[in-house]
C-alpha cells in the first residue's frame, strides 16, 4: 500500500555550485524515493515558479523556503495519506499550492516530492523507475550531445547556445554513446589543432572563441569525418540557439556577440540555407518564443522534412502546446519536468504532443544534479530522443551511464530508436 510514513527535504547544491532542493518520501513499508531537481539559466517566460529565497545567501538563489514548505505544509497533509498512483498524488500537490504556477509552494518543491513519489512507489513492488512510469517502455534514445556551447551558458563568442551531434547511426544506445564521445574527442582534437581552448561550458560542450556559428558548424563536421563517421548518414547535427534572449519584439532579433540585428524573415531565410548547407535533422528554438509569427512560417516552410523542437515557447505546459497543434508551430516538444512542475503534467504533455503526431524530446537543464531521472523518463516516455549534455562532466554522464544499465537490464526486448527519432511525421499538406 502507498501509504506514505515520512517526507523530507534538504537544501544540496546543483552543478554550477547554487542550491535546489532534494525531497525524500517514505512509503510505509519502508520504501524510500530521493529526487533533485534541475535549474535553467536559459529558461521559457512561461515555466512554472521556482522558489528562490533571495536575500544575500548564495546570491539570492538559496531554497530553504521551498525545502521547509516540503517540510511543513506539502508533508503535513501527505503524511498518513494513501495515493493510489501518481495522479492521486500529484493533484494534491496542484490543489495545495492553488496558484496556476506553483509559486505559492514552489514548483521545485513540488517537482522534487512529486519525483520522490515516483520513485517510491517503483522501489514499492520492486520495478524499475521506466517499467514503473510506462509498463513495457523498451525503447533507448539517441543521446544528443550538446559539443559547443554558446549563448547563456558559457563565455564562447557564439550567441547560439548549444550545437549538437546526434549519432543515431547505431545498432543500440552503447554504440550510439560510443560514437558520441568519439565525435567528441575528435572535436577536442580538432579544435586544439585550430589554435582553439578546449574548456568546456555548463553542459560539458567546449566554448572556444570561434570566428563565426558556420565555423562551430564546420568543426563539427571535421570531428565527425576525423572520428570515422559519416555526417548525416550516421551522425547528424541538431542546435538549439535559443533565440527568445535575442528577441527585441518588432520582428527583430540582436546578437550581441556577432553584433548583428537581423529580422524573423532573415533568420528563417538563414535556417533555409543551412538545411541545404549542413546534415541538421533537428532545430530546436530557431524562433523566439513570443515571435509566433515566425515560428509558424518557419514551420509553414520546413516542418515537413526537419524536426522543429520548441522548447521556451512550449515550456512543457500542455495549455501551450494546446495553442502551438492549433497555430501548426513546430512539430515537436521539449521535455522538462520542471518547467511544468510534477510528473503527471509531464506525461500529459508528451501525450497531448503524440496525439498529434508532434515528437517528444526529454531534455536535462543547465544546472543539473546526479539524479538521473530523465533517463528512465526519456525511456518511459518512447519519445527516442534525449539531451543531457556532452561528452563529459559527471552530472550529464550519470544519465548515459543510467541509460547504459538500463540497456543491459532489459537485454534483447531493449531496442534502439536511431534515426527514426527525428522522422518528421507532419505531413506537407496540412502545413
Ligand atoms: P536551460 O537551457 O536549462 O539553461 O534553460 C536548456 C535549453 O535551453 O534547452
Ligand atoms: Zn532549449
Amino acid at each position: 500500500m502507498n501509504r506514505i510514513r515520512s517526507v523530507d527535504a534538504l537544501e544540496v547544491l546543483d552543478s554550477r555550485g547554487y542550491p535546489t532542493v532534494e525531497a525524500v518520501v517514505t512509503l510505509e513499508y519502508g520504501a524510500e524515493g530521493r529526487a533533485i531537481v534541475p535549474s535553467g539559466a536559459s529558461t521559457g517566460s512561461k515555466e512554472a515558479h521556482e522558489l528562490r529565497d533571495g536575500g544575500t545567501r548564495y546570491g539570492g538563489r538559496g531554497v530553504r523556503h521551498a525545502v521547509s514548505n516540503i517540510r511543513g505544509a506539502i508533508g503535513s497533509v501527505l503524511t498518513g495519506e494513501v495515493f493510489v498512483g501518481q495522479a492521486a498524488l500529484d493533484e494534491r500537490l496542484i490543489a495545495l499550492d492553488g496558484t496556476a504556477q506553483k509559486s505559492k509552494l514552489g514548483a521545485n518543491a513540488i517537482l522534487a516530492v512529486s519525483m520522490a513519489f515516483a520513485r517510491a512507489s517503483a522501489m514499492a513492488t520492486r520495478q524499475p523507475l521506466y517499467e514503473h512510469l510506462a509498463p513495457g517502455s523498451h525503447l533507448l534514445p539517441v543521446p544528443c550531445l550538446n559539443v559547443i556551447n554558446g549563448g547563456a551558458h558559457a563565455d564562447s563568442s557564439l550567441d547560439f547556445q548549444e550545437f549538437k551531434i546526434l549519432p543515431h547511426g547505431a545498432a543500440s544506445f552503447a554504440e550510439s554513446i560510443e560514437m558520441g564521445e568519439g565525435v567528441f574527442h575528435a572535436l577536442k582534437r580538432r579544435l586544439k589543432e585550430g589554435g582553439y581552448s578546449t574548456s568546456v561550458g555548463d553542459e560539458g560542450g567546449f566554448a572556444p572563441q570561434l570566428r563565426s556559428h558556420e565555423e562551430a558548424v564546420e568543426m563539427i563536421l571535421d570531428a565527425i569525418v576525423l572520428a570515422g563517421y559519416r555526417p548525416g548518414d550516421q551522425v547528424s547535427l541538431g542546435l538549439d540557439p535559443a533565440v527568445s534572449a535575442y528577441w527585441q519584439g518588432d520582428d527583430t532579433y540582436v546578437f550581441p556577440r556577432a553584433r548583428e540585428t537581423i529580422r524573423s524573415e532573415e533568420l528563417i531565410a538563414m535556417w533555409e540555407r543551412w538545411l541545404t548547407d549542413y546534415p541538421i535533422k533537428l532545430l530546436e528554438d530557431p524562433m523566439g518564443e513570443d515571435d509566433w509569427d515566425g515560428w509558424a512560417e518557419l514551420t509553414r516552410r520546413v516542418g515537413h522534412r526537419v524536426e522543429l523542437v520548441g522548447d521556451d515557447i512550449f515550456c512543457t505546459n500542455p495549455a501551450l502546446v494546446e495553442a502551438g497543434i492549433e497555430r501548426r508551430v513546430a512539430n515537436a516538444v521539449l521535455i522538462k519536468p520542471n518547467q511544468i512542475g510534477t510528473v503527471t503534467e509531464t506525461f500529459a504533455c508528451a501525450g497531448l504532443a503524440t496525439s498529434a503526431d508532434y515528437q517528444v524530446y526529454v531534455s536535462h537543464r543547465s544546472g543539473e544534479t546526479e539524479d538521473t531521472f530523465i533517463a528512465d523518463l526519456a525511456v518511459a516516455l518512447g519519445g527516442g530522443h534525449l539531451k543531457t549534455g556532452a561528452g563529459c562532466r559527471g552530472e550529464r554522464t550519470a544519465k548515459f551511464n543510467r541509460l547504459l544499465r538500463i540497456e543491459r537490464e532489459l537485454g534483447n526486448r531493449a531496442r534502439f530508436a536511431g534515426v527514426d527519432a527525428f522522422a518528421v511525421r507532419t505531413a506537407r499538406e496540412v502545413l
